[in-house]
């Protein structure tokens, strides 16, 4: 599937709005994205909403407000417009209908009186059979139609199905694929409620929407015979088609619940960033070199093309896309990128009730000196709430085991001789020299016979409630002069109020 024609390539993207959007349909939806922007082609949005029964409502904003976090626009659809509307196929009813009619004059499909329960008995009677539906109403008289119709009967419309021979199409990733009619169903077309049926919708659409080329996952494959029948029955000829893989579990079974998030809006949620989320996607059953990982969003679409999509099953690994967020997060965000990303999860937490601090404000530069501490360190932004709480809130929670480490031989008497003179070593200087101050706190632990560390763990229990946090001396310029001051004053208040039971 190479183009020649650049800026003649039609894609879309066809979601059935029955829930959030799955990651793998947003899969489908990336590799269609990247090749039509390679092309510079034009990216159709189309909502597949035909069927009522299954039809979620918050999916209808959901879908579309998902892809555009994951930063894949379309040049026509929802919101958009375009010169191929209506995008929401309940909206498209009278269309199909008309079309259907058109099959039916041409002798390639036929309405269906069947009641449900003799659909249901016949089906059971052909258990064993490839087609399930016995071709009952295939051939009624004129005058069969015209009594069913006066009886009230509301028909679907069904397709003529040739009754013997193969159809072969090629898939443009796969290669030639062959399927025995005598396999396939006489597909309902239209239901009785009048709503055409996926497949029906679909290639009406892809028609006359001018779709070019059809990029779709895998579980259409035993659709397309149908949809290539049709598009023959109406003398039309269909898209390039191609099937990509479906994302699996690293156990090789459907990507599923079992295996952790799937929808869109969960990976959001848990802090994911849309540029990893995308980075990754695209290399599952893509690879430019088998061995380059991280590419940008423009260079993906320069790279992509289909001949470098792999038809092998694609494995989707929670912990590989971690991995990735993580170098997205230490490695490639800005410092102001990160704030941003941060500012939500930090709300969520209760932090800044009064509203997001804005740049060039002291709280800004303050989130963001504090965040450059942890940038390297984490791997979702949901971990920055805790990482950094302490940041924000005096109220230091000791413990004792924390405070006067065993592990580091410390005693409460020993930290209660330290903390003070700890207090009056850094109200000699400033804790903005961070050389500085570790060259006296280091003079300070000669003096007070105890080793670096041992200091060092006292202070920063102190300074934090914690054993591990970012380097002490960076966390102390960031902390300023007059919070480190403040908590080791706090400290040393609440061991020599907790001192008996830190001695036991
Ligand atoms: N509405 C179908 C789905 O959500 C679209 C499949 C296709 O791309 O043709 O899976």
């Amino acid at each position: 599937m190479t183009a020649t024609n650049d800026g003649a390539i039609r894609t879309r993207f066809a979601p059935s709005p029955t829930g959030d959007l799955h990651v793998g349909t947003a899969h489908t939806a990336l590799f269609n994205w990247l090749f039509t922007r390679h092309h510079r082609g034009t990216v159709v949005l189309r909502i597949e909403d035909t069927d009522r029964k299954r039809l979620v409502e918050r999916s209808l904003g959901g879908i579309p407000e998902a892809l555009a976090w994951l930063g894949i626009d379309w040049d026509e659809g929802p919101e958009v417009g375009g010169p191929y509307g209506p995008y929401f196929q309940s909206e498209r009813k009278e269309i199909y209908l008309e079309y259907a009619e058109r099959l039916i004059a041409g002798g390639h499909a036929y309405y269906c009186f069947c009641s449900p329960e003799r659909l249901a008995r016949v089906r059971e009677e052909r258990a064993n059979l490839p087609t399930k539906y016995d071709r009952h109403c295939r051939d009624l008289s004129p005058a069969a139609i015209a009594a069913a119709r006066a009886a009230g009967i509301t028909p679907t419309v069904r397709f003529k199905m040739p009754l013997e021979g193969q159809v072969t199409f090629t898939d443009a990733i796969r290669g030639e694929i062959t399927f025995d009619v005598r396999n396939l169903e006489d597909a309902i077309l239209i239901k009785s409620d009048g709503y055409a049926l996926y497949h029906f919708a679909n290639v009406i659409d892809d028609k006359l929407m001018a779709i070019s080329h059809i990029l779709r996952g895998e579980d259409w494959i035993p659709s397309a015979p149908l949809h290539l029948l049709l598009y023959r029955a109406f003398g039309w000829e269909m898209p390039l088609i191609a099937h990509t893989q479906l994302l699996l579990g690293p156990d090789r079974k459907k990507l599923s619940k079992r295996h952790g998030a799937t929808s869109i809006q969960e990976f959001r949620d848990n802090g994911i960033l849309p540029e990893a989320l995308v980075n990754y996607l695209a290399i599952i059953g893509w690879s430019w070199d088998d061995k380059t990982e991280i590419f940008s969003r423009d260079e993906l679409i320069a790279k992509f093309d289909l001949d470098r999509v792999k038809p092998s099953s694609a494995i989707f690994d929670h912990q590989k896309l971690e991995w990735m967020n993580g170098h997205y997060i230490n490695h490639l965000l800005t410092l102001d990128g990160l704030t941003a990303r941060a500012l939500p999860f930090l709300a969520g937490a209760g932090l800044f009730p009064r509203g997001a601090p804005a740049p060039g404000t002291p709280e800004y530069d303050y989130l963001t000196s504090v965040l450059a501490l942890e940038k390297e360190r984490i791997k979702r932004l949901t971990e920055i709430p805790e990482a950094v709480a302490y940041f924000f809130s005096d109220e230091i929670a000791y413990t004792q085991d924390v405070l006067v480490s065993k592990k580091q031989k410390l005693t409460p008497e020993i930290a209660l001789a330290a903390l003070p003179r700890a207090r009056e070593t850094l109200a000699a200087g400033d804790v903005a020299d961070e050389a500085d101050t570790e060259a006296r706190l280091t003079a300070l632990a000669g003096e007070l016979g105890l080793k670096r560390g041992q200091l060092f763990m006292l202070i920063r229990a102190a300074l934090t409630g914690r054993t591990a946090t970012p380097g002490l001396f960076a966390l102390m310029r960031v902390l300023g002069q007059e919070r480190c001051l403040a908590r080791l004053a706090a400290a040393e208040s609440w061991l020599r109020e907790h001192r008996q039971a830190a001695a036991d």
